[in-house]
């Protein structure tokens, strides 16, 4: 993706979360969109209502600011955002959000299951991690976000234990339907618990589910 694809794709990105109802009050986000191989398009700002192309700045895989400048706040964020890139090769755009639903889990130190019919249908067939609290953008809390990575390997999502959620997918509308999924999973088994609580998949519903949407694309 160029640069300049990148922040149209972001701007579309960021309005969806709100569109979608899945922002928290504050407001608080922050987006990135791989360019090339070893750049991000990333939100220089914590807060992406309204969010302009002037907002966004270029940083390499290391870190280092390329062009444009970051909020103090941005350069704690970076590093789980170039660690995503890093560690998924097929990883085209990053969103955090504190979404309510998946805050609730995140508080709780509980992952969240599959257990929703969207899940499967983005490959979310497994249960969402939860990493430990540490400080937001201490190395710590890089390394946990990189081990949880490791232990799951088909996750697209984890979850900041105490803070929020992190997911990812091959491009900013791909990464922002998957956390709208995952807020809606989050916030049906939260209702879910009401009536004695959510119930798995039948065996074979990944399967069923694939060959589905197989035959849907003939
Ligand atoms: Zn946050």
């Amino acid at each position: 993706m160029t640069e300049e694809d990148a922040a149209a794709v972001l701007i579309r990105a960021a309005e969806g979360l709100f569109d979608s109802g899945v922002m928290s009050a504050s407001g608080h986000a922050n987006l990135s969109a791989r360019v090339g191989r070893e750049q991000m398009l990333i939100t220089a700002q914590g807060a992406v209502r309204g969010l302009k192309a002037s907002q966004l700045a270029l940083v390499n895989l290391e870190g280092e600011v390329v062009r444009g400048s970051l909020d103090p706040i941005m350069r704690e964020v970076v590093g789980m955002h170039t660690l995503v890139y890093r560690e998924r090769d097929s990883a085209g755009a990053v969103i955090h959000t504190h979404s309510p639903g998946l805050l609730a889990f995140a508080m709780a130190n509980r992952e969240l299951p599959c257990r929703y019919e969207a899940l499967l249908r983005f490959g979310q067939a497994e249960p969402v991690p939860v990493v430990p609290w540490a400080p937001r953008g201490s190395n710590r809390s890089v390394e946990g976000i990189a081990r949880a990575l490791g232990r799951s390997a088909g996750t697209m999502a984890v979850l900041l234990g105490n803070h929020g959620v992190l997911a990812f997918g091959p491009d900013p509308a791909g990464a922002g339907a998957l956390l709208v999924a995952l807020e809606e999973a989050a916030r049906g088994e939260l209702a879910a618990a009401g009536l004695g609580g959510s119930r798995d998949f039948p065996e074979g519903a990944l399967e069923e589910v694939r060959q589905a949407m197989a035959r849907a694309r003939q």
